[in-house]
């Protein structure tokens, strides 16, 4: 069969879509036997299908192809930049717009802390409240409560854990990481997990292991329970603009003039409509989706377990958690070529928190479809910038007296309208303005770099695209 013309399609056409488990009929949680009319099961309905990922083209390992989301289309491999506190540090949602992102990450843990899940539910979840038409997917907590606090306990139960900001104490369960992350109402949500630490010996990897899948079948249970309660508002409520959908008004308003003459909405009590563009249709009928996460340390055979035993859970994608945290690079390779083969090949893959401009680029080749990482958003805040030239280290005396732009192959804002000299001043200043420069021209080459691995995979370009990036300090 030649792999380069496999299309999946949009929608399964029979059985059960993969990755979904059917659950008993008469049996859904939160509703009462007594109720008059028994809640139809809509585990079939394509329409409600929280996400669904067709692949477009295949090449060696690599994939191209569109998750679709009910915020919107992500075309994969994709990097998505951090918004830890609801906001990508220093970049605008509209920046992030221009910069063609399609989704972000949020972090439950800080988002937790603060502001508190109950107010972001209160604006309509995260996309509601940081303003932001697209996809976003949020963390489980997990990972920060482990790598922000040595002072946490561990239990079967969950974890207990001292806020960073203020001491207080919390307890972060499978349950309430849920609760949590349907309050702040990603499109797609991540299964609470342990992050084993590095170094750790094979029985402690096991151990991890087990509870991290004890936990990923509880916040299964837990979600199909309580998904319906996604604070996603209806298409009446007023959102951002989005000039990427700008095209396809769903409604039109045709403004009356009231008594006085003045031209008001034709709906009473409400607000005036902003151009909402056509997103809201796709959240009215749908859910989000909870991603599995495999873990196992480095232990090829016990991430070969962990990774069929949380498919057998069953959930519409996977990522590879625990990776990065220590490991030589080589390792951290070879732990996720090995991990990619016992994932399902039609279910989006996620490689949680890498990596350097190279490595996208390699896990890509492999086969990974969606990455994370702070690396281009915090580099950039230390002056550390990604160019086709190698990175750059902006404070350089090199570059006091230097008018090029920042990267001469980079079409972003910054290099388009200003020089070394000036992105030196601004950073030896301690300008605010460094630190958002520098973050949309990193966040821009990471996403143009992405967009050339999508466009090379689509011209079946396997081996043109793994040597085109440079990560290492420009001559
Ligand atoms: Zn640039």
């Amino acid at each position: 069969m030649d792999v380069s013309r496999i299309v999946l399609p949009r929608t399964p056409s029979s059985g059960e879509p993969s990755g979904y488990s059917h659950h008993v009929h008469g049996a859904l949680p939160g509703r009462t036997r007594a109720s008059a009319t028994p809640p139809a099961c809509r585990c079939y309905n394509p329409k409600r299908m929280p996400v669904s990922f067709p692949i477009e083209k295949v090449i060696g390992k690599a994939r191209s192809g569109r998750l679709l989301t009910p915020h919107g289309e992500v075309e994969t491999p994709v990097f998505m930049p951090v918004g830890t506190q609801a906001s990508v540090k220093g970049v605008p949602q509209e920046t992030l717009e221009e910069l063609g992102a399609q989704i972000i990450l949020g972090n439950t843990y800080h988002l937790y802390l603060r502001p508190g899940i109950d107010t972001v539910r209160r604006m309509g979840g995260l996309h509601g409240f940081m303003a932001w038409p697209g996809a976003i997917l949020t963390d489980s907590g997990g990972f920060q409560v482990f790598s922000l606090n040595e002072l946490r306990k561990v239990t079967e139960e969950g974890v207990t854990f001292r806020s960073h900001l203020d001491g207080s104490s919390h307890f972060f369960s499978p349950e309430s990481a849920m609760e949590a992350q349907i309050g702040l109402g990603a499109d797609i949500i991540m299964a609470f997990d342990e992050c084993t630490e590095y170094p750790a010996d094979r029985e402690r990897v096991r151990t991890s292991m087990e509870l991290t899948l004890r936990w990923a079948e509880r916040s299964k249970k837990y979600f199909e329970e309580h998904k319906q309660e996604v604070p996603w508002k209806d298409s009446r409520q007023p959102s951002a603009v989005s000039p990427q959908r700008k095209q396809v008004p769903h409604r039109a308003s045709s403004p009356v003039r009231n008594d006085n003459g003045e031209e008001r909405n034709e709906k009473r009590n409400e607000e005036p409509e902003r151009d909402t563009g056509n997103w809201k249709l796709e959240t009215r009928n749908s859910t989000q989706s909870l991603f599995g996460i495999v873990q196992g340390g480095m232990d090829r055979e016990l991430r070969r377990e962990s990774a069929l035993r949380t498919v057998e859970i069953g959930f519409p994608g996977y990522a590879i958690g625990g990776l990065s945290v220590g490991e030589p690079r080589a390792l951290t390779r070879e732990i996720v070529e090995s991990t990619l083969e016992h994932l399902p090949k039609d279910q989006p893959r996620y490689l949680m928190g890498v990596g350097t401009p190279e490595e996208i680029v390699e896990y890509a080749s492999l086969g990974v479809d969606m990455m994370d990482c702070v690396l281009p958003t915090r580099a950039a805040r230390h002056g550390l910038l990604f160019t086709s030239e190698g990175k750059v280290s902006i404070k350089q005396a090199r570059y006091a007296q230097d008018e090029g732009p920042l990267d001469p192959g980079c079409p972003c804002r910054v290099c388009r309208r200003y020089s070394r000299a000036y992105l030196r001043h601004l950073y030896a200043s301690n300008e605010v303005l460094a630190q958002v420069l520098n973050t949309i021209h990193n966040l821009s080459f990471y996403l143009d770099t992405m967009r050339r691995v999508r466009h090379s995979i689509q011209l079946g370009e396997e081996s043109r695209f793994v040597s085109g990036v440079w990560s290492g300090p420009k001559p």
